[in-house]
């Protein structure tokens, strides 16, 4: 093609909204990948969009310790000990590159890290679902187990975190990160918890609270979700996802508490593979798995147990992903 055939080409991409630039899309630094147990390692993770500097922290039940380890892995090549000054670079990624945090849910898993930083920690944002920031601001910000370092709720208000409970269903802008979200509701084993699903141009992004089975939590929240990223995925916006295998195949129905298994995410999945246009509709796409609960019985492995059994039952040609802390992705 001439050049000038190029140049005809590149407006009438962008004149339809097609995106010309081939490397867009988002960065996810894992922080903390389990659910529980162990703490240092607590669900975590950090996304921000390529053509932005700043992240949106996707929950923070392990931040420092998390940021501590992907600086070592070198996941943030742009922090130097120079350029932080007078921050060290743990604090200038804590302070100054994570411009907002959506919690998911208010379990302490999900946000340990965030409240046992907060008192060095810069303004900014906090968003979730309303019973998420009224638990946040009943239970942790309330001068018995925490200071109050939000801008709302009881006694002194120190006014670090402004909370935020956009309507369910609806779209926002989360912060400096230039990133819009929308939250769906998910039911966790009686409590309500939350995806975010996350948009920057033309790419989209889902990140998945804690999550049961609809069958199993007699819901349709996850049918209702399936059912947005169903039509994402059939516009081709979708990058991927992040979402929980808490337990392996093992674990009786009746002791998950409102978590999956391989066999329940794979059931589930399926049901996603119908929105999005059928069988094959879902190859190649891209899925985190998080929030693996440690095991402390001698020789078990659940993580490679969960891999395996999803591998297993892959027939929709998912490509799981395990990522590590400290571990960076391109999606
Ligand atoms: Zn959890
Ligand atoms: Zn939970």
């Amino acid at each position: 093609m001439t050049n000038k055939g190029w140049r005809a080409a590149l407006i009438i991409s962008a004149g339809l909204g097609l995106s010309v630039n081939a490397s867009a899309g988002f960065k996810v630094v894992a922080l903390g990948v389990n659910g529980g147990v162990e703490e240092g390692n607590l669900t975590s993770y950090l996304i921000r969009s390529d053509d932005q500097s700043r992240y949106l922290g996707l929950d923070a039940g392990s931040v420092l310790p998390g940021i501590g380890k992907a600086l070592e892995k070198g996941s943030f090549p742009e922090v130097t000990s120079e350029n932080s000054a007078p921050l060290t670079p743990k604090g200038a990624v804590f302070r100054n590159l994570i411009s907002a945090y959506f919690i998911s849910h208010g379990h302490l898993d999900h946000l340990a890290g965030l409240i046992i930083a907060s008192p060095q920690d810069s303004k900014k944002p906090i968003y979730g679902s309303a019973e998420t920031i009224d638990t946040l601001r009943q239970y942790y910000f309330n001068w018995k187990v925490w200071p109050n370092f939000s801008d709302s709720g009881s006694g002194q208000r120190l006014g670090t975190y402004r909370l935020n409970a956009p309507r369910l269903g609806q779209r926002f802008s989360l912060g400096l990160s230039g990133l819009d979200g929308v939250i769906y509701p998910l039911s966790h084993g009686g409590i309500g918890s939350s995806m975010l699903l996350v948009s920057r141009n033309n790419d989209t992004f889902a990140y998945f609270g804690d999550t049961g089975a609809d069958r199993l939590e007699k819901s349709r929240h996850l049918d209702a979700a399936w059912r947005a990223l169903g039509e994402e995925i059939k516009q081709k916006r979708l990058k991927g996802l992040i979402i929980e295998t808490s337990f392996t195949n093992q674990t009786p129905e009746n002791q998950l508490f409102g978590h999956l298994t391989p066999a329940l995410l794979l059931e589930e999945l399926t049901h996603l593979e119908g929105y999005a246009g059928g069988k094959g509709s879902l190859k190649g796409l891209k899925v985190v798995i998080s929030h693996i609960k440690p095991s402390l019985t001698a020789g078990a492995d659940p993580r490679a147990d969960i891999r395996q059994q999803l591998e297993q039952g892959n027939d929709l040609g998912v490509n799981f992903l395990f990522m590590q802390q400290g571990d960076s992705l391109e999606f």
